[in-house]
């Protein structure tokens, strides 16, 4: 587990701790909400991914789809 320095406290602590164990300082570094945020941006990246994906390779077949019919 790699050892990271507490922002409180300056002693160094595992990355994943949810608290720190010289201080006590509850979520040190904010390890929840990064999480958060990281897989709510992610969602973002893939539902425009899959908006553009549609727009530039769905659409067109749709198209495609619609004269041949
Ligand atoms: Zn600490």
């Amino acid at each position: 587990m790699p050892l990271v320095q507490c922002p409180i406290c300056d002693k160094s602590i595992s990355k994943r701790a949810h608290t720190c164990p010289n201080c006590g300082e509850p979520d040190p570094f904010n390890s929840r909400v990064k999480s958060k945020v990281l897989t709510t941006i992610l969602w973002i990246a893939a539902i425009v991914g899959g908006v553009y994906l549609f727009w530039v390779y769905g659409l067109p077949m749709l198209i495609d789809l619609a004269h041949k019919l």
